[in-house]
């Protein structure tokens, strides 16, 4: 059994641009190998936005040395990038980008999203490259709804949809460039499932809505986040309440980390190339 470590929860909000309120419930900032290949989360919403005429968002941006995931709930996206992908991401959509070397982008309400209104929930996840994959071309996997296997596992609503990796027979359709199973799940109330995640893997459980016991011992509720020892293989886990749950778990890359901003690379010297070419216009 892998044993609970910890549960935190994170109640600070601040904004993305002008579209996008969040909670960031880890950053490599402060916990980097504990969480690795792992970078971040942020929780947006939910939240009410009135229909308008401007769509709010985040304007272009950069980003090098890793992947941006980011997983639609409620609402919808309008995406754009330097590297000529772009779409829209509804509810149930996964956005994968490999930034990789490096592009600049802008994520926006969409403009029916915009002018209808409605509520906004999504997770970007920002998963780590390994230093031999960091400054290859950028790209994109637009990973809408129906793409994604759905492993039903009882008759009361219990599901796993599989985004990355496998969850027993089925394979989700990102491709990564480490180890990673990524699972989007619901758990109706009362239900239980027993979860099997590789030793050694680095494992975060997420609670978007609901609360859980986990191991047949502690409780999280929602907007929490579990943090999972390394050794052992199955995490049980039951519904006290209707829950929503992003299960991420891969294999950590051991290597140095240097960070600033929307750039994390291996070393400082890397940091400071990437803040020269940004600055130089060569991030196109
Ligand atoms: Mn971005």
């Amino acid at each position: 059994m892998k044993q609970l470590h910890r549960i935190t929860r994170t109640d600070e909000s601040h904004w993305v641009g002008d579209g996008f309120p969040v909670r960031t419930l880890f950053s490599y900032n402060t916990l980097d190998a504990v969480v690795s290949p792992f970078l971040m989360l942020d929780y947006a919403g939910p939240a009410e936005f009135p229909p308008a005429d401007k769509p709010r968002g985040v304007g272009l941006h950069p980003h090098r040395g890793f992947e941006t995931v980011t997983i639609l709930y409620q609402g919808e996206v309008e995406h754009h990038d330097t590297a000529g992908n772009g779409g829209l991401i509804g509810p149930g959509d996964v956005q994968w980008m490999t930034a990789a070397k490096g592009l600049l982008h802008e994520e926006m309400h969409s403009a029916a999203f915009t002018r209808q209104g409605g509520t906004f929930e999504a997770i970007q996840l920002w998963v780590n490259l390994p230093a031999r994959y960091k400054m290859i071309a950028p790209h994109y996997q637009s990973i809408t709804d129906d793409l994604i296997p759905v492993v039903k596992l009882d008759e009361k609503g219990s599901v796993v949809r599989v985004i990355a990796g496998n969850y027993q027979d089925a394979k989700g359709p990102a491709n990564t460039y480490t180890p990673i199973n990524l699972w989007d799940m619901r758990l109706p109330d009362g239900q239980t499932v027993e979860l099997e995640i590789p030793e050694d893997y680095t494992t975060l459980l997420f609670a978007l809505k609901g609360s859980i016991k986990i191991n047949n011992s502690a409780t999280m509720n929602d907007v929490e986040l579990a943090f999972f020892e390394r050794l052992g293989k199955t995490i049980t886990l039951t519904a006290l309440k209707d829950a929503t749950l992003l299960v991420m778990n891969g294999e950590p890359i051991d290597e140095p980390i240097a960070g600033y901003g929307p750039f994390v690379m291996n070393t400082e010297q890397e940091i400071r190339q990437a803040i020269e070419d940004f600055n130089s216009g060569r991030f196109q």
